[in-house]
């Protein structure tokens, strides 16, 4: 897959104690758009970085608006930034038709993570909006799946299919992978609607609705233009506090599981 090459070498920070001995890899999917997954993949990153994490974060989308929000040009990438990501570039746009008709496709991605599984705590995929082969490679190499849901919008249908492709994944390529969080996304308390949708999303599907519910603000907006997360552009501002909760619910259900 052309996301080898692409991979950012592992910077060299001591491993710590805090995660698990081998990256737990979360895939942030829904193939609606517009849901905020790439938001929630670029900020919930950096929120764990904060807390002394290594985290790779994976651009899998063609369209490379995760690669884009760190304000980089996806052929450029030397500068500094928030955390590590391996880019998507142009050549990811015909990466799906390149991988159809390759054996083992479907674990490709698995593969080219393998060698940096150890250099990070965490590694965060972001997928295109579609079931398609992209998005299939990330259920395949991911521990669990993370499902931004936006509360205006609220699919069940969309939901739906996506845990009957988990299914699939899980009967034939990864025993693993399942729903670890749903995340409500662009919440807005004043509406009535919103609050239904968060309603509706605990009746379906009871815990798995994470606790956090990330606000709708227009911080998300105006933090990509300058190339940075939100917790960089406005670090005490509550859209930054909102990333920094989801970060530790994330980590508090990893600790769970291990002990588990
Ligand atoms: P996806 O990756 O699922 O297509 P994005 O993360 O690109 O979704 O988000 C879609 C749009 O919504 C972007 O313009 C983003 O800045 C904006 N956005 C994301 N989260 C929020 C939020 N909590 N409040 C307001 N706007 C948001
Ligand atoms: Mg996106």
């Amino acid at each position: 897959m052309a996301l080898t090459r692409l991979l950012p070498r592992p910077n060299s920070r001591a491993r710590t104690d805090r995660g698990p001995a081998l990256a737990r890899v979360i895939a942030f999917a829904n193939q609606k758009g517009g849901v905020a997954k790439t938001t929630t993949t670029l900020n919930l990153g950096v929120a764990l970085v904060e807390k002394g994490l290594r985290v790779l974060a994976i651009d899998l989308d063609p369209q490379g608006n995760l690669t884009m929000s760190q304000g980089w040009n996806p052929d450029e990438i030397d500068r500094s930034h928030e955390l590590d990501v391996g880019v998507a570039s142009i050549d990811l746009a015909g990466a799906e038709l390149a991988l159809s008709s390759m054996i083992g496709r479907e674990r490709a991605l698995e593969k080219a993570l393998l060698p940096v599984r150890e250099a990070y705590d965490y590694i965060l995929i972001d997928t295109p909006p579609s079931l398609g082969l992209l998005t299939i490679n990330a259920f395949v190499a991911a521990n669990g799946v993370i499902v931004p849901v936006q509360c205006e919008y609220l699919s069940l249908r969309g939901l739906v299919q996506l845990e009957n492709t988990l299914a699939m994944i899980r009967e034939n390529l990864n025993p693993e992978v399942e729903i670890e969080g749903i995340l409500a996304t662009m919440f807005d308390k004043r509406l009535l609607h919103s609050r239904e949708a968060v309603d509706i999303l605990k009746e379906n599907f009871g815990d798995l609705v994470l606790n956090t519910r990330i606000r709708k603000t227009v911080r998300f907006a105006e933090a990509p233009v300058k190339g940075q997360s939100v917790l960089k552009y406005d670090p005490t501002g509550e859209a930054a506090s909102m990333y920094r909760d989801l970060a530790k619910e994330v980590l508090n259900g990893a600790s769970a599981r291990q002990h588990a």
